[in-house]
């Protein structure tokens, strides 16, 4: 199996559509390349259906494989595990996922994966051949990772964040994490190994230090996809260009130099100079907003203006027809759903002593 995966999530949008023919070109190419995965989640705005239209209704089942996860922040009882799944498999047009997995696991989520009994569920869906993997999605601590990965002994693989910038990092904690996946012999995923587009546009003392002949986000790549262990490297291609230069990159499949590394810490000691919003985009905050504020693009239009001084005029156009950062009231629904862990309100009220 090829490794890299294409994520559905950063989909190409045109007049905040998902791009169906666009994504449909995207996906042939990926499979005429002799790449079959892609990934796709019940939350993902409208990823579902792009898929099923995209790739389900032009394409044999067994020329791809396909994975989703069950969120279970969306759940209210153990009943709506079995709706949240009916409805993937519906919107998605197939009748099994070949890879399932508990979306987002964060430590504060785990009393409920077991409350609603998550476990025994996706248990259940693998006998019932509805699902052939289960596994998990995991943004917690490494502590959570060894204890979740000890009780429930028979998950087939873990999805991990890893990235050369969060390998050391107290909080993500990308290398522990994925130290104690290797001990426990479980198939890695890998997601965010771009860190939602952060390590694909460096600052410039960062970027002169790498060979200018290759991107970016190849070493990124290079860098995920030389792990032992690592069976797919999820990249959440928005465009025909990402596209072709991740599969070369992946054709390619050249592995780090031992100075490659070393110049990769130097770029993630740069880059952790910089007092940057570590946001991915993800958007997982900005459902449970109740001031509809567009969080992840006001930390783009703020990492901006921290790395070059031009982030106003972004931030007064996302502002533009939504809430600005200063209408935040402080209830914390968007940091108990952020995956990073990051410190929304206060940096929105930094935001808001920038900008307005
Ligand atoms: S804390 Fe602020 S930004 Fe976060 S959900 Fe509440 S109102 Fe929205
Ligand atoms: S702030 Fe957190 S939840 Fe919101 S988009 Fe960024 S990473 Fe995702």
């Amino acid at each position: 199996m090829k490794k890299l995966g294409f994520g559905l999530m950063r989909l190409p949008k045109e007049q905040e559509q998902i791009a169906i023919e666009r994504s449909a070109q995207m996906a042939n190419r990926f499979l005429e390349r002799g790449y079959t995965y892609f990934d796709t989640a019940y939350v993902y705005n409208g990823s579902e259906v792009a898929f099923r239209k995209a790739v389900a209704e032009r394409h044999q089942r067994s020329e791809y494989l396909l994975a989703n996860k069950l969120p279970v922040w969306c759940m209210k009882c153990a009943e709506d595990a079995q709706k949240i799944f009916d409805t993937s498999l519906e919107r998605c047009g197939v009748d099994y996922f070949d890879y399932y997995m508990l979306h987002s696991i964060t430590d504060d989520k785990v009393e409920d994966l077991y409350k609603y009994d998550c476990w025994n569920f996706c248990r259940k869906l693998k006998s019932e051949g509805k699902i052939r993997n289960f596994g998990i999605s995991f943004h917690g601590s490494p502590q959570v990772l060894e204890q979740l990965l000890s009780d429930n002994t028979d998950l087939d693989f873990v999805q991990l964040q890893i990235n050369y910038l969060d390998w050391d990092n107290g909080v993500i904690a990308s290398g522990k994490c994925y130290e104690i996946c290797r001990r426990h012999n479980k198939p890695i995923i890998i997601m965010e190994p771009v860190k939602g587009g952060t390590l694909a546009s460096l600052k410039p003392e960062a970027a002169a230090l790498l060979d200018d002949t290759r991107s970016p986000a190849s070493y990124a790549l290079r860098f995920v996809m030389g792990l032992e262990g690592v069976m797919m490297v999820l990249s959440g291609m928005s465009d025909e260009a990402q596209m072709e230069e991740n599969l070369a990159t992946f054709d390619a499949a050249e592995p780090l130099t031992e100075q490659e590394q070393d110049t990769l810490k130097k770029v993630a000691n740069v880059l952790l100079d910089s007092p940057v919003v570590g946001c991915t985009a993800c958007g997982y905050c900005v459902k449970g907003c109740p001031m509809e504020i567009p969080i992840p693009k006001i930390f783009s239009a703020y990492n901006r203006e921290i790395l070059s001084s031009d982030g106003k005029a972004k931030y007064n156009k996302v502002t533009e027809n939504k809430n600005s950062a200063s209408a935040c009231i402080a209830c914390g629904a968007c940091e108990t759903a952020c995956p990073q862990h990051l410190p929304i309100v206060d940096t929105l009220k930094k935001a808001s002593e920038i900008f307005e």
